[in-house]
């Protein structure tokens, strides 16, 4: 190639040579970047005094330097504006590094009531396990309980990942599940009930407010195929907005709010550590920035402008109804051949929508405004500007890039043991099936199961498809664990386990 390009010859030999040193040089940067990290920690907690920011290594007896074990931050503007102005839900997600060394990005993510992503607190963990997911778990309770917040009734919503579950609850015991209705209909899909009817009643149940619209879909589920319902019937967690806690004021059962800041850290991921944690605290530094004057302008009682978008699209739609009131507040509201019990003073409508969005529906809007009451005053205070500038009412200070940083005694620590595995790293994320794919159905095969070219689920060689960890990647670890399953006891009970908060 070389020689129709640039007209030189070259031995392959020196090929090698060359890889080898480009190898040398990426691994030098990558590693520096690990031990940079515990003066990170160290400069980071210097100028922004409320951070939480711990770096976990372990050093096996006899080793010089510790190595790599896992990191969590979050800082003050995060976790008090979370606490103080968001809603009760945390989104938490993995995504895999795809840079020298492996490891796996966690975040847990609020929305704020501009129906925003809100970074809550962020780290990074070796491997995939029950212990990482612990250890994320464990230091959120930590930082909580930093902030004189001892609340474990938290709901939690992420796709259905190995050991989250154990470990939410171990520290969250009572914790409320969620898990993203478009996960749980990828699992359907890859249990065989696909199609177009199944894909319009999976989605009428998922969106149901009220029990009387799930149990009309999940009947007509088990008209199509009773092993369906009798599957969805074993997901312990929340997927259908009829079962969410009022009290959470947020409908989201996807977690697509999460996959947008996984969006957004992918062309990071494959960076030097150092440079992933400076591009989330410089983005987040920024967008808090924006809010933080955004929020300072606003009037307590206004609301939001995602609650008054949504407020208007009700408010047009009830315009169709008609309410007869039957005293105390209470009433019948009429829409189309439907009639709703509407309680005003509870707040809520037999449709469900009011209860579980913290808004009024479109059927308590048409009592509103028959009674010349003001709509604000029934929404959630999540959705007001108080909340907002609750949410808001701290920043983020700005800090020097490491070239600035003076000395310290800290130990300089070594990166993970395990390497990437080798091939072209994997970038591209695997589409869910309401995303638009990219290349066209009928050019090639795509396997249902792993979503790999070339092959379909019934020659599927990678197992079940349910993780996260691109199908290569899994498959390769699995090799190297049954090679050196000697070796790896070492790693399970580390020796001198060490934790520093710095
Ligand atoms: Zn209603
Ligand atoms: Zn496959």
């Amino acid at each position: 190639m070389t020689q129709q390009k640039y007209r030189i010859q070259v031995k392959t030999r020196l090929f090698y040579k060359v890889k080898a040193l480009a190898k040398e040089v990426i691994n030098g940067i990558f590693s520096e970047s690990y031990a940079l990290l515990p003066r990170y920690a160290e400069m980071i907690k210097e100028t922004n005094p409320e951070c939480y920011a711990l770096i976990t290594w372990h050093s096996d007896h006899g080793d010089v330097q510790p190595k790599f074990k896992a990191c969590f931050f979050s800082f003050g503007a995060q976790v008090k504006g979370f606490l103080k102005g968001c809603r009760p839900i945390i989104g938490i997600d993995g995504a895999h590094l795809s840079g020298f060394f492996k490891g796996i990005l966690l975040s847990a993510l609020g929305i704020d009531g501009n129906n925003e992503i809100f970074l809550l607190a962020y780290g990074v963990v070796d491997t995939e396990s029950q212990e990482s997911w612990n250890y994320f778990m464990r230091n959120l309770r930590a930082l909580f309980e930093r902030e004189g917040c001892s609340r474990d009734d938290w709901t939690f919503i992420s796709d259905r990942m190995r050991g989250v579950d154990l470990a939410v609850h171990e520290n969250f015991p009572r914790a409320t599940r969620r898990c993203c209705a478009q996960h749980l209909y990828m699992n359907c899909k890859n249990g065989g009930w696909s199609g177009e009817l199944f894909h319009k009643l999976f989605w009428i149940a998922a969106n149901a407010y009220n029990p009387y619209v799930y149990n009309k879909a999940i009947e007509k589920i088990t008209e199509f195929d009773p092993n369906a319902t009798k599957y969805l019937d074993t997901c312990t967690e929340q997927w259908s907005r009829h079962q969410f806690d009022p009290l959470v004021c947020c409908d989201h059962n996807t977690t697509n709010y999460v996959e947008s800041f996984n969006a957004l850290t992918k062309p990071y991921r494959d960076l030097p550590l150092l440079s992933l944690f400076e591009a989330i605290r410089e983005w987040a530094m920024e967008r808090i920035g924006v809010r933080f004057d955004k929020a300072a302008n606003m009037e307590p009682n206004h609301l939001t402008d995602y609650a008054k978008h949504e407020m208007e699209l009700r408010s047009a739609e009830s315009r169709f109804c008609y309410s007869t009131a039957c005293g105390g507040g209470e009433l019948e509201v009429k829409d189309g051949n439907v009639k709703f019990p509407v309680k005003l003073h509870n707040r809520t409508c037999g449709c469900g929508v009011w209860q579980v969005s913290g808004m009024p529906c479109k059927h308590g809007l048409r009592v509103i405004y028959n009674q010349r009451l003001d709509p604000v005053d029934f929404v959630s205070t999540y959705f007001k500007g108080a909340a907002y500038k609750q949410a808001y009412a701290e920043h983020m200070h700005p800090m020097a890039d490491p070239t600035q940083w003076p000395g310290s005694t800290l130990p300089t620590i070594k990166p993970p043991g395990i390497k990437r595995s080798a091939g072209r790293p994997q970038k591209k994320r695997r589409r869910g099936a309401m995303e638009a794919r990219k290349r066209k159905r009928n050019t090639s095969v795509k396997c249902s199961k792993c979503k790999e070219m070339d092959h379909n689920a019934r020659t599927c060689k990678s197992g079940a498809g349910t993780s996260k960890a691109p199908p290569k990647q899994r498959a390769a670890t699995n090799k190297r664990k049954t090679a050196s399953d000697g070796a790896s006891t070492s790693k399970a009970a580390p020796k001198g386990k060490k934790s520093k908060q710095a």
